[in-house]
C-alpha cells in the first residue's frame, strides 16, 4: 500500500483486528464518558443505573440501549449535544416525512474528521491531488454535497461545487475543467449519460472520467456495472448517514468487494431487527452503528434501519476494516405485497440484467378489486426497437425473471425512453397508492 500520503492513514487503516479492538475499547469508553455531557445520555443511563465505568469490554457495548431516529426526534433540536452549543461550528438537518426534522450538531474537531474519513476514501480508490473532482450532488442540507467537497479538498483534489441538476452545465464543466472524478447518486448518473448521449458527448473519448464514487440511495451491482461501462469508468460505492456526519463512514476499496465500515470512527453491529440480537456474520440484519470520535453529538448503538451483511474482516487492499454488503434498503423500503417482503433493488437486479432496458423505473403498488398489485414501468433503452412483436417478447421476459425473482407477477410496462420521472437527488422507486385504501 503506498503509504506517502498524509491523506491516507497507514496507522489506521491498516490495523490488526486486535489493534482495531484495542482501539476501540478505548475509544468506547471516552465516548460513554462524554456522553454524560448530553442531557439525553445522561438520563438514560441513570434510568437503567448504568455508569461509564461498567463499559469494560467491548462486549459491554450491549448493556447500552439503542439510539433510534425517535430519540433523535424527541431531543429536536439540541437535547442530544454533548458540547455546548458555542463550541459547535455547524448542523445539518434531514427532513423528516413524519414529525420533527433530526437535527446533527458538529465541532471543528468534528468537522475536521469528517473531512478526513472522505479524504481516506477518496485516496483509497486511487484519487490524488492531480484529480479534478466534480461534486454532482445536492448541498445545503444534504450531506453530500459538503461532505464531499471538504473530504475532496482535503486530499488536494481541484474540487468543482457543481452541485446537483442542470446536466448539460455538469457535462460542459466535465470536458472544460477535464473532470477525473464525479460523485453523484446513482439514478442521476445515468441522466447524465442520457444527456450526454443526446448531445453528442462520448464520455470515453470526449472527457477525462476515470472515477465515480456513488452512493446516498441503494442500487445494485448490475447497476454499478452498467455505469461503469456506460462512462468508461470504475464506479465505488459510497454509504453514509446524516446521523453519522453523512459520507466517509463506508466505501469501497479497489478491490470492490464490498464497503469498508471505518472501525476507527465507528463500532459496527449488525443485529435481528426484531430480536435485536447480534446475527453471525454473513446474515443480513439492521445496521447499527457507535461514533468513536464524535463531539458534539455521540451516538451510542444507532438504529439505522439499513439492512446488509458482514462479508469479511480482511482484504486482499490490506485494510481489515469490516467489509460490509452493499445495502438492500431500510426496512421502511421493505413493501408487503400478498404477505412476501420484497425489496426495490431485487427488482432493479432484474431490470438491468436486460440490456435492452434502460435504467429507469418505477414500481406502483395499487389495490384492485380487493387485490394488491405491482406495476413496474420501465424505460427502454434507445437503442432497441418499437417493433410490436419483440417488445411483446421482452415484456414476457421480463415478467418471468421477476416473477423468479419476487415470486409474484407483476404488470410490466415499457415506456419510451425520458417518459418517466427523473429527480435530482434520491429517486423515488416505489409509488405505494395502496395506502390511501387502508
Ligand atoms: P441521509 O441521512 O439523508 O444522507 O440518508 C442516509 C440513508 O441513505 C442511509 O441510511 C441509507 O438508507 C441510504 N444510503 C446512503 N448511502 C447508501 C448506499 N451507498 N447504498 C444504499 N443506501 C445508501
Ligand atoms: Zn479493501
Amino acid at each position: 500500500m503506498d503509504d506517502r500520503s498524509p491523506y491516507l492513514h497507514p496507522q489506521f487503516e491498516c490495523l490488526s483486528r486486535s489493534e482495531i479492538e484495542a482501539l476501540q475499547l478505548e475509544r468506547l469508553q471516552a465516548t460513554v464518558k462524554h456522553c454524560m455531557n448530553s442531557p439525553f445520555y445522561k438520563k438514560r443511563f441513570e434510568q437503567i443505573g448504568l455508569k461509564p465505568s461498567d463499559i469494560k469490554t467491548l462486549d459491554d457495548l450491549r448493556k447500552i440501549p439503542f439510539t433510534t431516529k425517535q430519540d433523535l426526534r424527541e431531543t429536536y433540536p439540541f437535547g442530544m449535544a454533548a458540547t455546548p452549543l458555542r463550541e459547535c461550528v455547524r448542523l445539518h438537518s434531514s427532513s423528516g416525512t413524519t414529525g420533527n426534522p433530526t437535527v446533527i450538531l458538529h465541532t471543528q474537531k468534528d468537522l475536521d474528521q469528517w473531512a478526513d474519513a472522505v479524504a481516506r476514501c477518496l485516496w483509497m480508490v486511487g484519487l490524488r491531488p492531480d484529480d479534478v473532482f466534480q461534486n454532482s450532488s445536492g448541498y445545503g442540507m444534504f450531506t453530500g454535497g459538503l461532505g464531499f467537497q471538504y473530504g475532496a479538498e482535503r486530499l488536494g483534489a481541484l474540487t468543482v461545487p457543481a452541485a446537483a441538476g442542470n446536466s448539460l452545465r455538469q457535462i460542459k464543466f466535465i470536458k472544460d475543467f477535464g473532470t477525473t472524478a464525479v460523485h453523484a447518486v446513482p439514478s442521476y448518473v445515468t441522466r447524465l449519460y442520457e444527456v450526454m448521449k443526446e448531445t453528442g458527448v462520448d464520455p470515453h473519448k470526449d472527457t477525462k472520467l476515470r472515477v465515480l464514487a456513488i452512493g446516498a440511495e441503494p442500487h445494485s451491482e448490475e447497476q454499478r456495472q452498467r455505469i461503469e461501462k456506460m462512462l468508461g469508468v470504475k464506479a465505488y460505492n459510497s454509504f453514509g448517514m446524516s446521523e453519522m456526519c453523512g459520507p466517509g463512514v463506508g466505501f469501497e476499496c479497489q478491490e470492490q468487494n464490498g464497503l469498508h465500515f471505518w472501525e476507527d470512527y465507528y463500532i459496527v453491529e449488525i443485529v435481528n431487527p426484531e430480536t435485536l440480537e447480534p446475527v453471525p456474520d454473513g446474515e443480513i440484519g439492521e445496521l447499527v452503528l457507535t461514533t468513536l470520535n464524535r463531539e458534539a453529538m455521540p451516538l451510542l448503538r444507532y438504529r439505522t434501519r439499513d439492512l446488509t451483511r458482514v462479508l469479511g474482516r480482511t482484504c486482499p487492499c490490506g485494510r481489515n476494516h469490516v467489509r460490509l454488503d452493499r445495502m438492500r434498503g431500510r426496512s421502511d423500503d421493505m413493501m408487503v405485497l400478498r404477505g412476501v417482503n420484497i425489496f426495490p433493488i431485487q427488482i432493479e437486479k432484474i431490470l438491468m440484467s436486460f440490456p435492452e432496458l434502460g435504467s429507469n423505473y418505477l414500481i406502483t403498488l395499487t389495490t384492485d378489486d380487493d387485490n394488491d398489485n405491482m406495476t413496474v414501468e420501465v424505460e427502454i433503452a434507445e437503442m432497441f426497437t418499437d417493433d410490436y412483436s419483440r417488445l411483446q417478447t421482452l415484456t414476457k421476459n421480463v415478467t418471468r425473471a421477476l416473477k423468479d425473482e419476487i415470486l409474484l407477477t407483476p404488470h410490466v410496462k415499457l415506456v419510451a425512453k425520458g417518459s418517466l420521472p427523473v429527480s435530482e437527488g434520491k429517486a423515488v422507486r416505489v409509488v405505494d397508492k395502496r395506502k390511501v385504501y387502508q
